[in-house]
């Protein structure tokens, strides 16, 4: 904290924990019931430990992160919960993750065999998981020989790693629908895996919140026993936004993003000078629809990520016009031709995306409060 200056205004991010609470109940009940174990990827929210300690007091086996910083953090908050690091590490991060996490996600021989070796220096054992990419495309074995042969290595060869289990992802870069057919891939690895190594893997975790759609429909492999999910319980929103699914008792409203009104004026829609480029050097068009009301909101694209068509104002009649680095534009005309108008000092609600919500959670100049 600055000496001189506890920001303590707008724009802030209230964060409602009940709401939280409830998603995490719904999604780790209807979980359970399929012998399925949550780990709570808290990465969407940057960690803020309120909103971790719900994941871990609502009974998440692992709490996972992308980030080491945000798991160090957590483990510095107290929370005992196993910790995953989930985006795959590089070899200057090894040491790191094994002091700080318990598991690991892995597709790296090279990088394997470091993790092996820190775990040795710092005298642990660390658990890894075996990512297999199944046609998404981004991390993971895409030759299954190699991930068996890599299986056979952890599990004979590295004292001081334990082969935990196998992954896989998808519907991140490659957009691949997690089909049943799709996650029993991932079964028939594990099961490979399992009759060299004459032994149960612990955890065969079939993915993230695109995987959850398999629990809510039932038609989930039956051997998926971990689940990796951040969104579907923090913002519960790309179900219905992108699949069409309405998940009765499910919040979409957990994050709400309050931004201060700092000026109101009527003022031409269209520039009024020789038109050049925006703060950022873009060529932007204007359409001339006269003289309306605009609204000045005191936030900027520094604070939510820079694409204003990721924020979602709660009241009818607002549409949001640009932003630069620290300021909104907002017409009102809409709302001001219904009999509404806002004024100086009133405060603007937004929904939130998994964009914004990255953003937001990560910024220091909104202030966090938790209802
Ligand atoms: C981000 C991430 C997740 C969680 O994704 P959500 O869509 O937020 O559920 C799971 N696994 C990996 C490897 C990830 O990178």
């Amino acid at each position: 904290m600055n000496e001189f200056y506890e920001k303590t205004g707008y724009p802030r991010l209230v964060v409602d924990l009940e709401k939280l609470r409830t998603n995490l109940n719904v999604v780790l009940g209807k979980c359970s019931d399929l012998g399925i174990e949550v780990a709570g990827v808290v990465k969407g929210c940057t960690a803020l430990i309120p909103c971790v300690e719900q994941f871990a007091n609502a009974g998440c086996r692992w709490i996972a992160s992308s980030r080491l910083e945000q798991l160090a953090a957590v483990r510095d908050a107290g929370i005992q919960t196993d910790l995953m690091m989930i985006r795959i590490p590089g070899l200057s991060e090894v040491e790191d993750v094994v002091r700080i996490c318990d598991y690991s996600l892995n597709s790296e021989i090279e990088v394997i065999k470091e993790l092996n070796r820190a775990a040795g220096r710092q005298d642990r054992i660390h658990k890894v998981i075996l990512m297999a990419d199944i046609g998404d495309l981004r991390e993971g074995f895409w030759d299954k020989d190699e991930m068996l042969e890599t299986a056979l290595m952890v599990e004979n060869d590295m004292r001081n790693l334990e082969l935990a289990g196998v992954g896989t992802n998808v519907g991140c870069y490659g957009s691949v629908l997690a089909t049943a057919d799709k996650l029993r891939e991932l079964v028939d690895i594990a099961e490979a895996i399992e009759e060299k190594i004459g032994r149960e893997l612990e955890v065969i975790s079939g993915g993230a919140t695109t995987s959850f759609m398999r629990v809510w429909d039932g038609d989930i492999p039956e051997r998926i026993n971990m689940l990796r999910i951040g969104e579907g319980i923090l913002l519960a929103r790309d179900f219905r936004e992108h699949f069409g699914y309405n998940m009765e008792g499910l919040n979409t409203d957990v994050f709400t993003l309050e931004a201060e009104v700092i000026e109101v004026k009527d003022k031409p829609s269209h520039p009024v000078g020789e038109i050049s480029v925006d703060a950022f050097g873009h060529k932007v068009q204007y359409e001339d629809r006269g003289i309306r009301r605009r609204a000045l909101l005191g936030i900027g694209k520094v604070d939510f990520g820079g694409n204003i068509s990721e924020l979602f104002p709660r009241l009818e009649g607002i549409e949001i016009l640009g932003a630069s680095s620290d300021h909104t534009i907002l017409d009102i005309q809409n709302m001001v031709d219904e009999g509404r108008t806002l004024k100086t000092g009133d405060i603007v609600r937004f929904d939130l995306n998994y964009a914004t919500m990255v953003y937001v959670t990560n910024s220091d100049n909104i202030v966090k409060v938790y209802i």
